[in-house]
């Protein structure tokens, strides 16, 4: 009997897991891939729209589009996951599998009411409204706020306000307004090594917006944010980014670790549970620098990857040869349709070893071509 293959989620590491695997296993395996909703976010893609780069309707297309070629695509919630018996369940419906992926992300949730004040860049909906505000802003105090640790993507932020700036300018605006960066971090994109962190930094500081690491909100009201060192801060339009969490669903399972998440063997991205792996932003993986792997998309992609590989090969009969060795890159948008590219070996001993190239136009435009790639490979 031909085997079965959950894969849960269809983001970033679960769309690329399922479509490796149809080309990988054939008719030899069933792939159903789980997703509750239908529409599917270019989440790079919410940076453009949250300035006025992209409508909404342009960075997503419907999850259900990733179906054929052996794969099932289940439009649902799961509700409940065994990994000892490898089943879920969806809409009061069992599903058993012979392997499992699990892909699910983040769970989003706002904190600090800040729903009422802001606007999470993170989601289509806040995205498009920001960028109402900002298309009739006339002048004053942007921030961009990220409220808490860890987030996905490290370098969003920051590429949130170089576009922001960019827009401001070209408006006219910039005499009459501040736009201003609060973190928690006590750098851009850390783990990325100091140098690297001190040059984001510069890029956006020479920009003229300033730049508060090391600063933890306690409060946020109208018009007033409060951060832990008791400083104050007045705003008139304010981006943020959402709390990240473990997906509830994962709380309810042995697989829920100590650091949050889950944890998984860091090479083959097996959980403590045989034939059941975890990949992307809902794992937890440390690196020697004792700061976890950055959550972001590239990372769930060669995850994914590397699990398809592997399941494909026990599918058929042969041993699972190929390992996750913590390499990344990423795009930086920087504004005037330029970006920088960072790249390099987060597994790195003792540090991660990560270089940026010259910025450029050739980098935006790089991650223009990826977006146009994405829908175009994968929907
Ligand atoms: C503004 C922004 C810009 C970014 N830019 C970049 C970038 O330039 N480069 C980069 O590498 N990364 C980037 N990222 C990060 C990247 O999008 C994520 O790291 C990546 O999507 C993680 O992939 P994943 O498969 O782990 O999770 P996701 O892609 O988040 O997929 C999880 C899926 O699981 C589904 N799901 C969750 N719970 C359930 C449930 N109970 N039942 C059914 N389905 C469920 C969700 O709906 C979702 O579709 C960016 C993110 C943001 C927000």
């Amino acid at each position: 009997m031909g085997k079965t293959i959950l894969v849960l989620g269809a983001g970033t590491g679960g769309i690329i897991t399922a479509k490796e695997l149809s080309k990988q296993v054939g008719s030899t395996a069933k792939i159903i891939l789980i997703e509750k909703e239908e529409k599917n976010i270019f989440a790079p893609s919410l940076l453009w729209l949250m300035v006025g780069k992209r409508k909404p309707n342009q960075i997503f297309r419907n999850s259900r589009k990733i179906s054929g070629a052996g794969i099932e695509v289940v439009i649902g919630e799961i509700e409940k996951i065994n990994p000892e018996q490898i089943t879920v369940t969806v809409k009061g419906q069992e599903y058993k599998g012979d392997y499992m992926v699990i892909s699910l992300g983040v769970e989003q949730v706002t904190e600090h009411n800040l729903n009422n004040y802001g606007y999470d860049f993170y989601t289509i909906d806040g995205a498009t409204k920001f960028n109402e505000q900002l298309q009739n802003f006339k002048g004053g105090k942007i921030v961009v706020l990220v409220p808490s640790l860890p987030f996905k993507c490290p370098a969003a932020p920051y590429e949130a306000v170089m576009l922001i700036e960019s827009i401001i300018r070209k408006k006219g605006l910039n005499n009459k307004t501040e736009i201003s960066l609060y973190s928690p971090e006590p750098g851009p994109m850390g783990v990325a090594g100091k140098e690297l962190s001190g040059a984001v930094r510069q890029m956006v500081e020479m920009k003229g917006i300033k730049y508060y690491p090391e600063h933890q909100t306690t409060s946020v009201t109208d018009k007033l944010l409060t951060f832990s060192n008791e400083k104050t801060v007045e705003y008139n339009l304010l981006a943020y980014t959402p709390k990240h969490q473990c997906p509830s669903v994962i709380k309810e399972t042995a697989l829920f670790s100590k650091s949050g998440w889950i944890e998984v063997n860091r090479n083959t991205l097996e959980t403590k549970f045989s034939n059941v792996y975890a990949i992307g932003d809902i794992t937890s993986i440390p690196l020697e620098m004792g700061r976890p792997l950055p959550k972001a998309g590239v990372f769930a992609h060669y995850q994914a990857k590397t699990v398809a590989h592997n399941i494909a090969q026990k599918v058929s009969g042969m041993i699972p040869d190929k390992t996750f060795n913590g390499e990344g890159q990423c795009f930086l948008e920087l504004g005037d349709g330029k970006a920088g590219y960072a790249g390099g070996n987060f597994y790195g001993s003792p540090l991660p070893i990560v270089k940026m190239k010259k910025p450029g136009y050739l980098w935006h435009w790089s991650k223009v071509w990826f977006e146009k790639y994405w829908f175009f490979k994968y929907f």
